[in-house]
């Protein structure tokens, strides 16, 4: 039986005294909820992390990074190890997410390195999936989302591979109010699942939890999770507000 997840990632949003105050509004209003039947994480920018994992470090929230580089150290400007990560309370690190592929430019081969490098420094990643709506119009879904989870995975075997989490993201419906239906969804999740079993194994397969992310509200994530092979939900925009992302996790409940 796998444990829903919801996860909010925060992206470049929130200033030091908010971080901290939407974490413990999370921490507080989840209080019954977190940890027992549902794990939650939040995702803040990276400067505002070690506040926000004091913030929640009584609860059972869990903190997650945005991107995590692959390198352990030296001279990668700008950039942040799984150990840096870990040792400021990290739990999470997000892999691949489409921001990252469709604004920065990150390829298949670099968030491999990054889901492998998340594992070594102890941190659990979440690798992101997902495809273009143009890719879904010319019914190129399953051919991306398969290229996607087949290269992010690369070279782990599939004991390694229990420490990942695969969001399913369709990038049309991430920050555009356009959801995936929870039947569109549901497929996809079915076919990553499967393909799951074809790389490992079955056990592996069934054991392996797979988020619905794309434009979550509290009023459709109860729909979207009901699904069978749906087991929790990456929210952008809704995880800003303590209300709704409370409602969400209540409908994992
Ligand atoms: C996301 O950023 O991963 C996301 C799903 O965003 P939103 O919920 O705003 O669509």
């Amino acid at each position: 039986m796998r444990k829903p997840f919801v996860a909010g990632n925060w992206k470049m949003n929130t200033d030091s005294q908010s971080s901290v105050t939407l974490a413990r509004g999370v921490a507080e209003g989840s209080v019954e909820s977190a940890g027992r039947n549902v794990d939650v994480a939040v995702c803040p920018p990276f400067v505002y992390l070690q506040s926000v994992a004091r913030a929640v470090s009584s609860s059972s929230v869990a903190v997650g990074a945005q991107d995590v580089y692959f390198e352990k150290k030296g001279a990668f400007t700008g950039e942040v190890s799984a150990a840096m990560l870990k040792e400021i309370g990290c739990t999470y690190a997000l892999c691949g997410h489409s921001e990252r592929r469709h604004v920065l430019g990150e390829t298949d081969e670099l968030v491999n390195k990054k889901v492998t490098a998340a594992i070594a420094g102890g941190l659990l990643p979440i690798l992101c999936v997902g495809e273009l709506q143009s890719q879904r119009e010319s019914g190129r879904t399953e051919e991306v989302v398969t290229r996607h989870v087949t290269k992010g995975l690369a070279g782990l075997s599939g004991a390694k591979v229990s420490a990942v989490t695969v969001a399913y993201e369709p990038v049309w419906a991430i920050g555009t109010g356009l959801t995936a239906t929870p039947a569109q969804a549901q497929e996809v999740h079915a076919l990553i699942r499967k393909l799951l079993g074809d790389l490992y194994d079955n056990e592996t397969a069934e054991a392996t939890r797979i988020l619905y992310g794309g434009s979550v509200k509290p009023d459709n994530a109860a729909e979207l999770m009901s699904q069978r092979d749906i087991d929790g939900v990456l929210v952008g925009g809704a995880s800003l507000k303590v209300e709704d992302f409370l409602g969400i996790i209540q409908a994992a409940v």
